[in-house]
């Protein structure tokens, strides 16, 4: 029985912006599940109509015709819940800032966007009274965002480590199954439809940077911005990177890493940062194959938690977004739009120099006595401890000297310290090249 003065039987009108991959899967559900979808909601969600750019295109669905629209701003204003699925910085913005405007509840993917604008965005919807979600944002079908803001609320969470881009880990994960070069790796996905033409958002972990000041905002009750994300991608990981890591007992993974801790000083501070990271085969992430996504959390009390699934695709990524609309729905049918998310962390981001970490680090040296003992002289030097030394391959060098391959693993230490003890065996008349510094986290 609805006690809360909603009109029982009353729709609630549902626009949708954008009819792509995944807008054309969340209107056909929202369609063919009507019935179901009313029920949870706790009212009837009458999709009002799609706004796109081409009316005469191809659809992925077989859809009513007339619910096309080229106009999004008369679809806004008549709408209790927008869902924009456009994707783009604009009109996408001006359109959300619309609805809210028009007192809608927002339902957005669109990762770019919010890592962009996001603070921006959220505390306009909070000003309006309307709820602004976005769960399909990060990881796809992956509930994540909900359980870290609700279900993980009366926690503290201390780190989380994100596979969050399944191009990245589909092509990584070929270079470690089958020794393939990532060029190669590349190649195959785009030919699969796991990269895109332009692959340059993925590989060079952009889009992973989205999803990490996401993670990152809702984690430590903080708004981080994309500019406070440390990015590296993973074009410059090699096959014998991941043949190295192999042997030692490691996987490569592009990672999304959100870390809290509290300096010298007792002062806490957040270090958000996407880069290509050695794990323990080990470690539950290492067992994240293809192109699936999983996020593990460590908190205070809960431990260490793990989601998985897909990341990616139509209908996946339409269950998170009508998982929202189904949740704001209710709000509004139950008579409130609750608070989104707490930004009352007022942690500080800190920077990647900051950052304590174990490395894995590849050395070209010349194969001569004392090679070990200068090396190990400057590890020393710079306070940075080794925790194995490998000799890899012995080969010769173009000029017919004798070479050998080093793999260095180091234990925890400074990003800063680590840079400097590389540049100073950089330096030294024995090494040919610093092929790899990796950083290593999980161990
Ligand atoms: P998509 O296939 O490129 O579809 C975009 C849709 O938006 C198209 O229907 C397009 O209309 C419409 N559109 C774009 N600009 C418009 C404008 N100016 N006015 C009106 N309509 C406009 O995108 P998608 O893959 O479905 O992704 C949608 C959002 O979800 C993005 O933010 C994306 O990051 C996010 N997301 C996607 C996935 C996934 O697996 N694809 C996963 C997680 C999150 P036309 O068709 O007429 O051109």
């Amino acid at each position: 029985m609805n006690t809360t003065g909603y009109p029982p039987g009353k729709p609630l009108r549902v626009a949708l912006l954008g009819c792509g991959n995944v807008g054309s899967q969340v209107a056909r559900i929202l369609l063919e599940d009507a019935e179901n979808l009313g029920l949870r909601a706790g009212a009837p969600l009458e999709l009002t109509g799609i706004a796109v750019r081409s009316l005469d295109a191809e659809r992925d669905a077989d859809l009513p015709r007339e619910l096309f629209t080229q106009d999004a701003e008369e679809l806004i204003a008549n709408a209790d819940i927008v869902i924009e699925l456009m994707g783009g910085i604009e009109p996408a913005r001006s359109l959300i800032l619309g609805a809210i405007g028009h007192g809608a509840s927002v339902v957005s993917g669109n990762k770019a966007l919010l890592a962009k604008d996001g603070p921006a965005l959220y505390e306009k919807a909070d000003a309006a009274g309307v709820q602004l979600s976005y769960e399909a944002a990060v990881a796809g079908a992956v509930p994540i965002l909900r359980p870290i803001r609700d279900s993980l609320s009366g926690d503290r969470i201390r780190r989380v480590l994100g596979i969050v881009n399944g191009t990245t880990n589909y092509i990584l994960d070929q270079m470690d199954s089958t020794g393939a070069s990532f060029g190669d790796a590349l190649k195959d996905a785009q030919a699969l439809g796991y990269a895109e033409a332009d692959p340059t958002a993925d590989v060079e972990g952009h889009d992973a940077a989205a999803k990490a000041a996401i993670l990152a905002s809702l984690s430590f009750h903080t708004r981080f911005a994309l500019e406070d994300v440390y990015c590296e991608g993973i074009t410059s990981v090699t096959a014998d990177d991941v043949a190295a890591a192999k042997d030692d007992g490691y996987v490569i993974k592009l990672l999304a890493i959100a870390e809290f801790w509290n300096d010298d000083s007792g002062d806490p501070g957040v270090s958000v940062r996407v880069h290509p990271t050695l794990l323990p085969r080990t470690h539950p992430l290492a067992a994240v194959h293809g192109a699936f996504n999983a996020v593990f959390i460590e908190a205070e009390n809960a431990g260490e938690l793990m989601f998985y699934g897909q990341g990616a695709g139509g209908t996946p990524t339409a269950s998170a977004v009508l998982g929202d609309v189904v949740s704001a729905a209710r709000r509004m049918v139950l008579g409130g739009p609750g608070r989104t998310e707490t930004t009352t962390g007022h942690v500080p981001a800190r920077g990647i120099e900051t950052v304590s970490t174990s490395y894995s680090i590849g050395l070209d040296v010349t194969d001569q006595p004392g090679v070990l003992a200068k090396i190990a002289h400057i590890f020393a030097d710079t306070g940075v401890s080794i925790e194995t030394m490998r000799q890899r391959i012995d080969q010769t060098g173009q000029d017919g000297e004798p070479t050998a391959e080093l793999r260095i693993v180091t234990h925890r230490a400074l990003e800063a310290s680590l840079a400097a003890t590389v540049t100073q065996i950089a330096a030294l008349p024995v090494i040919n090249a610093v092929t790899s510094v990796l950083r290593v986290e999980g161990i």
